[in-house]
C-alpha cells in the first residue's frame, strides 16, 4: 500500500509547478468498477465517486475491491468536497471507507435520488453524517473545492443520473459520468442535449 502511495506521489504535480487543472483516477481507469478520481485546480481537489469493484470468482474470499485510501487520507487536506454522479454500487460502494479517509467536514454532494441510496448505506454502515450530505439539483450551480459546479442530466440505467460541468479561472471540464443515449426513460428525464450544445459553444478544456 505504501508503495502505491510513493509512487503517486513521485509522478505527481503539487503545488504551483505543472498544469493547473490536475485529474488522477484512484480508480476504475482501465477497469470495470471501483470508479473514483480525484480532479484538482492546482492542489484543491474534488473526489468524484467513490466505488467498489467486484472480484471474479476466482479471487476467493474477497468480497471488494476498493479505492487506495491511504492515498485519500494522505491528501484528505487537499480533498475539500465529494461529488456522486449516480447511484451503482461501482460510484457509492466506497463510502463506508472513503468517508473516514477524509476530513471530518467534507461534505458530500449527490442529487436528491443517489442521496437516499448514499443515507441507506451510511446508516448500514454507522456513519450517517446528515450535517455533510448537500443535494445539489440537475442544472443548479453550485461551489464544491476550487470549482463552480454544473450538474447535466443524463440517461443511463439507474434514475437521477448526472453528468458535471466543472468550472474555474483556467479552464472547464466536462466529466459525463457514466451514460447512454436512451430516448424514452422510464423516469421521463432525458439527455440534455441541448445543454452539450450550449456547453460545446462556450468552449471546454478538458472532457
Ligand atoms: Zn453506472
Amino acid at each position: 500500500m505504501e508503495d502505491s502511495v510513493q509512487r503517486k506521489m513521485e509522478q505527481f504535480y503539487e503545488g504551483t509547478a505543472g498544469p493547473p487543472l490536475r485529474v488522477l483516477p484512484i480508480g476504475g481507469l482501465g477497469e470495470i468498477g471501483m470508479n473514483c478520481m480525484l480532479v484538482g485546480h492546482y492542489d484543491r481537489y474534488i473526489l468524484i465517486d467513490a466505488g467498489v469493484m467486484f472480484p471474479d470468482y476466482d479471487e476467493l474470499g474477497v468480497q471488494k475491491i476498493i479505492p487506495d485510501t491511504t492515498f485519500i487520507k494522505k491528501w484528505s487536506h487537499k480533498i475539500e468536497a465529494v461529488v456522486i454522479t449516480h447511484g451503482h454500487e461501482d460510484h457509492i460502494g466506497a463510502l463506508p471507507w472513503v468517508i473516514p479517509a477524509l476530513d471530518p467536514h467534507t461534505p458530500i454532494y449527490a442529487s436528491s435520488f443517489t442521496m437516499e441510496l448514499i443515507k441507506k448505506r451510511l446508516k448500514e454502515n454507522g456513519i450517517f453524517v446528515p450535517s455533510r450530505l448537500k443535494v445539489f439539483k440537475i442544472r443548479r450551480r453550485f461551489k464544491a473545492g476550487p470549482f463552480e459546479i454544473e450538474p447535466l442530466r443524463v440517461t443511463h440505467s439507474i434514475p437521477d443520473c448526472c453528468g458535471l460541468v466543472l468550472r474555474c479561472a483556467d479552464g472547464t471540464i466536462l466529466h459525463t459520468g457514466d451514460w447512454k443515449i436512451d430516448e424514452s426513460p422510464l423516469d421521463g428525464k432525458t439527455f440534455d442535449r441541448q445543454f452539450l450544445e450550449e456547453l460545446s459553444e462556450e468552449g471546454v478544456t478538458l472532457v
